[in-house]
């Protein structure tokens, strides 16, 4: 297969995978990795993206970002690093896809509210979810649940995890994707790559959103030195630009940088950690990083947008409404599970299957679910 002659020695390679739960034999044209990716965009997870909320709530507006192109933009970034570090881009194609797959409808507000509906009985965690939904919940296949993806990129979308939590999946999967978090491993470089360009994509798209909201401006934008500086960048380079365009150039400049920083600073570190395998990634502390100046930045920014829009007071009302209409889903299926599908009432694990439940509802649906059950939120309601 000719990609391996492009790979890093210390990149993951499907020929070397650690498979996958269930054994299968290879595909015929296409390495695992890209069958992972395939089995993603195949799943109906994967689909419901697409209605789910990033931070502005789905009906809000038509180009605002959801789940589903949020998850893109991701995938975009981490291949575009990933070909100029020699790291698998197929690997890391599709561990973007699937991060956010375990995602509740209504953002991080859903998110809280399930968890604290599920405290009593090990929480809520996103994360932890979309390894769910990838093992367990997706229902594509005759003979197996899941999705049964190899350990690699099952590893790359469990990207945090408590010490309970992993220490439940060592006792399900000894050695397996829990481990690290309990030895303290880093992930394979592809996952460090996801992980941070998860957060380049939603620092830079969020300030388009939020400025296409009209919640933030241009001026006040002035504050963030990152921001700032490309701006002013943008402005010296085109003087008469303004409005959108000017946005657009700025955020433009800002990702090119990122990108730009993370493939140097990555390539240096490399040097330096001299790894003969994608194994030996695992005991050097990240290498997929940012330049001291440019992680501070992006704190900097990312402090802004947490201050200055997930924290506006519109964006928090409907935060609040989002909370009670999961809440009071949770309640109403607790209390009569006959409300929910055959295959969800007839889990021995009540309260899971119907997190579980709520967790796979899109935004849309969840809003129909609990006007249906008699609830009173309206989420169009501002
Ligand atoms: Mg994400």
């Amino acid at each position: 297969m000719t990609f391996s002659s492009t790979l890093a020695p210390f990149a993951s390679d499907p020929l070397r995978s650690r498979g996958r739960r269930l054994f299968e034999e290879d595909a015929p044209t296409r390495n695992d990795f890209q069958r992972d990716r395939d089995r993603i965009v195949h799943s109906s997870a994967f689909r419901r993206l697409v209605y789910k909320t990033q931070v502005f709530l789905n009906h809000e507006g038509d180009l605002f970002r959801t789940r589903m192109t949020h998850s893109l933009e991701v995938a975009q970034l981490a291949r575009s690093m990933a070909r100029a570090l020699h790291l698998h881009e197929d690997l890391v194609e599709a561990v973007s896809l699937a991060h956010d797959l375990g995602h509740t409808p209504f953002g991080h507000a859903g998110q809280e509210a399930l968890n604290a509906c599920m405290e009593k009985l090990g929480g809520f965690e996103h994360n932890l979810q979309s390894l769910r939904v990838v093992d367990f919940l997706e229902e594509r296949y005759a003979s197996f649940d899941g999705l049964n993806l190899t350990y690699e990129t099952r590893e790359g979308i469990l990207k945090h995890c408590s010490l309970v939590h992993a220490r439940q999946l060592e006792v399900m999967e000894p050695g397996g994707v829990g481990h690290r978090f309990i030895v303290r491993e880093q992930p394979s470089l592809e996952a460090q790559l996801c992980n941070l360009s998860d957060e380049i994509a939603y620092n830079a798209h969020d300030i388009d959103d939020g400025v296409r909201s009209g919640l933030l401006s241009m001026e006040q934008l002035q504050s963030v030195p990152l921001v700032a500086h490309y701006s002013q960048e943008t402005l010296k380079k085109y003087p008469q630009v303004k409005d959108r365009r000017w946005l657009f150039e700025t955020i433009r400049l800002m990702l090119s940088d990122q990108v730009y920083d993370v493939i140097g600073t990555t390539q240096e570190a490399l040097k330096g950690a001299e790894l003969q395998s994608s194994l030996d990634a695992k005991h050097h502390p990240m290498l997929v990083r940012f330049s001291e100046p440019m992680q501070l930045a992006s704190l900097e920014l990312k402090a802004f947008l947490s201050q200055n829009l997930y924290r506006h007071p519109r964006v928090q009302k409907t935060t609040e409404q989002a909370k009670e209409m999961v809440r009071d889903l949770f309640l109403a299926y607790s209390h009569d599970p006959s409300q929910m599908p055959l295959a969800h009432q007839r889990r021995e694990d009540k309260e899971r299957a119907v997190a579980d439940y709520i967790a796979g509802m899109t935004d849309r649906f969840a809003a129909k679910e609990h006007q249906r059950l008699g609830g009173t939120t309206r989420w169009h309601e501002q």
